[in-house]
């Protein structure tokens, strides 16, 4: 539990400093502050460090919302830049 609770102290502190956007939002998922706001179709939603992380290698902080038929997912930019196309890499993670 303590380190679970330095994890998300460190995630705090590193959202404070990188992004304020989110502080008044509180996360979609799970409700915690702050969160990064995602732009979709449907308009801005807000999510947390946590549950942003990256769909494929868990890493947090520079990921992009993607709208599936499996709900909202996140991939972080070095796994974008490897696969051509998303949506279907991420797909096939759920077969
Ligand atoms: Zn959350
Ligand atoms: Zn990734």
């Amino acid at each position: 539990m303590k380190k679970m609770f330095a994890f998300a102290a460190a995630l705090t502190a590193s959202a404070l400093l990188f992004g304020s956007c989110g502080l008044i939002n509180p996360c979609r998922e799970c409700g915690a502050r702050p969160s990064r706001g995602f732009k979709t179709d449907s308009g801005t939603v807000y999510y947390c460090e946590h549950c942003s992380a990256c769909s494929i290698c868990g890493s947090t902080g520079n990921t992009t919302l993607y709208s599936t038929l499996l709900g909202d997912l996140f991939v972080c930019e070095d796994c974008s830049g490897q696969i051509s196309d998303v949506t279907d890499a991420i797909g096939g993670l759920f077969e």
